[in-house]
């Protein structure tokens, strides 16, 4: 990082007290999404759960555009506007809320869950969703059960709207006191994604195999002292956190991107199930061929490529290992909005040498990293995107990524196609 601009303190490796690279940590302006955001991909795998934001006309826009919902379609998402008289107090917002819920539920009978979704306005008026969550939720059982959570922009980054939404749903889940071990996948995932997993999970003999969320309301998982808990996504800190408080022990893994993530994702599962090496080759063999060949395919268009990104999935640093090391490209800066130095130890033990690690953001300054790198993709926000296309660069918006099935052996030819997209368009505008 020396002779960069805008160079902050760096954090040194033997300061943080591991063998994982330096990590430059910036705390200044940010660019990312909120965490309402999450409901795009949460309402379309918990089949039978509502999302009803509590928010101003600023955030129904936010959702609408993400989802992009057609007028005439029933969605599985609406936002209470929170109006002026309500941020005023001239108004009892939780009397409101409880006639729109009522209005709600009356028209939507199939609705078994509902989230209020905290929003800034919501939290600005210390509106208290969890009261309002529990009151609801007495006047409503059996038939409705009424959590909520936060999906504020005030401190966050957009993808902890999954882990608010699961965090709350973990005391929900049953206790499991089976005497042997069940495995518990954790994270949303594409339901084809899931399927696959469960193919793979059943070939190598493991059969107590739960996903979380699940696709129904009804049907959590139970967790207890003999849950073996494999993370999906890299951004669960506080859902983790409250599934070991139940009992649940973390297997430490690196997450299932690309054929060798997939590989060491499913390896952590089989060595806690005590699966036999053989079995493991016998399951995994073909599928990782054939994502290996699939990925053959991109290393035209991606070998020797620089890459740099900018903090704002938290999917950053498992993507730029996937990139490095079964396509070839070549890491410049990589930022992610929270570094969880536990859930990424596999991670981090695996990105090459010389990385640049950053963690938080101040954008001014990133941005003048950026252009001094003068990389041949960008991964960033789509408020960067434009201004960075704008000034000749590629770019890739992050948010695309937890909109597209990405995990697993079959999708990686896939993934490996969303970064070459865009330098191929660029070859084509060229010609
Ligand atoms: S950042 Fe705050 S105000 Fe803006 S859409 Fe998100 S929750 Fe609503």
């Amino acid at each position: 990082m020396d002779g960069l601009p805008g160079h902050s303190p760096v954090l040194t490796a033997s300061e943080s007290g591991c063998d994982s690279p330096p990590v430059l940590r910036e705390r200044g302006q940010r660019e990312v999404f909120c965490g309402l955001t999450g409901i795009v991909w949460l309402h379309r795998k918990i089949q039978d759960a509502f999302f009803l934001v509590v928010g101003s006309r600023t955030c129904a826009h936010l959702i609408q555009s993400a989802a992009g919902v057609m007028i005439f379609a029933e969605p599985r998402f609406a936002t209470a506007i929170i109006e002026e008289k309500d941020l005023a107090g001239l108004a009892d917002a939780n009397e409101e809320l409880d006639r729109v819920v009522a209005r709600l539920i009356a028209r939507r009978p199939d609705i078994k869950l509902l989230f209020l979704v905290g929003s800034c306005p919501s939290e600005v008026i210390k509106l208290d969703l969890s009261r309002a969550a529990q009151r609801l939720s007495r006047e409503m059982a059996p038939a409705v059960r009424v959590l909520s959570y936060s999906g504020s922009g005030i401190e966050t980054t957009f993808t902890q709207g999954e882990d608010a939404c699961l965090a709350a749903l973990v005391p929900e889940m049953p206790h499991s006191d089976s005497a042997s071990p069940e495995l518990l996948v954790v994270g949303a995932l594409a339901d084809v994604v899931e399927d696959q997993f469960r193919r793979v999970f059943t070939d190598l003999g493991i059969e107590k195999v739960s996903f979380f969320p699940p696709r129904r309301a009804g049907e959590l998982p139970a967790v207890g002292p003999n849950t073996k808990m494999l993370l999906a996504q890299p951004f669960l800190a506080d859902t983790a956190r409250l599934l070991e408080a139940r009992g649940a022990e973390y297997l430490s893994a690196p997450f299932p991107l690309g054929a060798e993530g997939t590989t060491m994702w499913l390896r952590a599962a089989a060595d806690a199930f005590d699966i036999s090496s053989s079995r493991f080759a016998q399951a995994t063999d073909a599928p990782r061929a054939r994502a290996a060949s699939a990925l053959s395919r991109f290393h035209d268009q991606l070998t020797g490529k620089r890459i740099f990104m900018f903090p704002d999935s938290q999917l950053e640093i498992p993507l730029a290992r996937f990139l490095a090391r079964e396509l070839g490209m070549q890491l410049t800066e990589i930022g992610t909005p929270y570094l969880h130095r536990t859930h990424l130890a596999a991670e981090l033990a695996l990105m090459p040498e010389g990385v640049a690690l950053s963690e938080g953001q101040d954008v001014d300054r990133q941005l003048d990293r950026c252009r001094a790198y003068r990389p041949d993709l960008t991964v960033c926000g789509l408020g960067l995107a434009n201004p960075l296309e704008a000034e000749g660069m590629a770019t890739k918006w992050s948010i695309e990524l937890l909109f597209s099935p990405i995990q697993g052996y079959d999708q990686a030819g896939d993934l490996a196609e969303l970064f070459a997209r865009p330098l191929v368009r660029r070859t084509k505008l060229r010609v």
